[in-house]
């Protein structure tokens, strides 16, 4: 027995070179779901968001039969498909992230313009994957074994290892373009910011900034304080390159 499959878009980089773009035959012996059969291939179940089985759409379970076509396709950019899809994951309407520990600098980035981004260079797999799928956050990584896992139903796998280009890779699958929020989260610890009054930064920050600067912000958790004259031409341009 055997099915025929096409991947579409950048799920053919999981590929091999021969497979990519075009339709080829796999066979196979016992009862298998297409989820399964998809993830033998190398594409974590994380980074589809439609199957197509012979024109209908189906879901992660479904028992693939003797020479069904089945056509895959990866998170729509344009498109909202929650409509067609058959793939049972709920929705997030807030996305949150939790990063793997080889991340730091993508999550500086996305803490810089707001996101709330979980990151601790202790965490395995298992607690990543556990983090994810508990507090239904978004788990970002280059490790197409860490998504493999059944647990973990919110993932984005990175296709660049540039951070830069990952940050733009995030803003632009998800739609984060308008729900940026500039000094939002800390750096550091990911805690929300508040602005704070000068008078209560004073002999914290150093004399000549307090002399030239108005406008405080302060973490409300790790209690560190940021102005605009240190990060505000860093971020502009990591804001204007993430949107580019
Ligand atoms: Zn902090």
């Amino acid at each position: 027995m055997s099915v025929i499959l096409r991947f579409y878009e950048e799920l053919n980089d999981f590929l091999p070179r021969h497979r990519r773009r075009k339709s080829f035959s796999v066979p196979y012996t016992e009862p298998r779901s297409v989820k399964d059969l998809i993830e033998s291939l190398g594409i974590p179940h994380t980074e589809i968001d439609l199957i197509l089985v012979n024109d209908a759409s189906v879901g992660f379970d479904y028992l693939v039969k003797d020479k069904d076509r089945v056509a895959v396709y990866p998170m729509f950019e344009s498109m909202d498909i929650t409509a067609v899809s058959k793939l049972d994951r709920p929705p997030l309407r807030h996305p949150e992230f939790v990063a793997d520990v080889h991340l730091g600098k993508l999550v500086r980035r996305l803490r810089l313009l707001g996101f709330d981004c979980l990151y601790n260079k202790e965490w395995r797999d298992r607690e990543l994957a556990l983090i994810s799928a508990q507090s239904q956050r978004i788990l970002l990584t280059r490790d197409v074994g860490l998504l493999k896992r059944q647990i973990v139903t919110h993932g984005m796998y990175l296709h660049s290892d540039d951070p830069s280009k990952q940050l733009r890779e995030v803003v632009h699958r998800l739609h984060l373009k308008n729900r940026i929020q500039p000094l939002a989260r800390c750096l550091l610890c990911n805690g929300p910011m508040r602005k704070v009054p000068k008078e209560k930064v004073r002999g914290r920050v150093p004399e000549k900034t307090y002399a030239y600067t108005d406008e405080f912000l302060e973490c409300e958790n790790c209690k560190k304080i940021y102005w605009k004259g240190t990060h505000w031409k860093r971020l502009q341009e990591i804001i204007r390159n993430a949107l580019s």
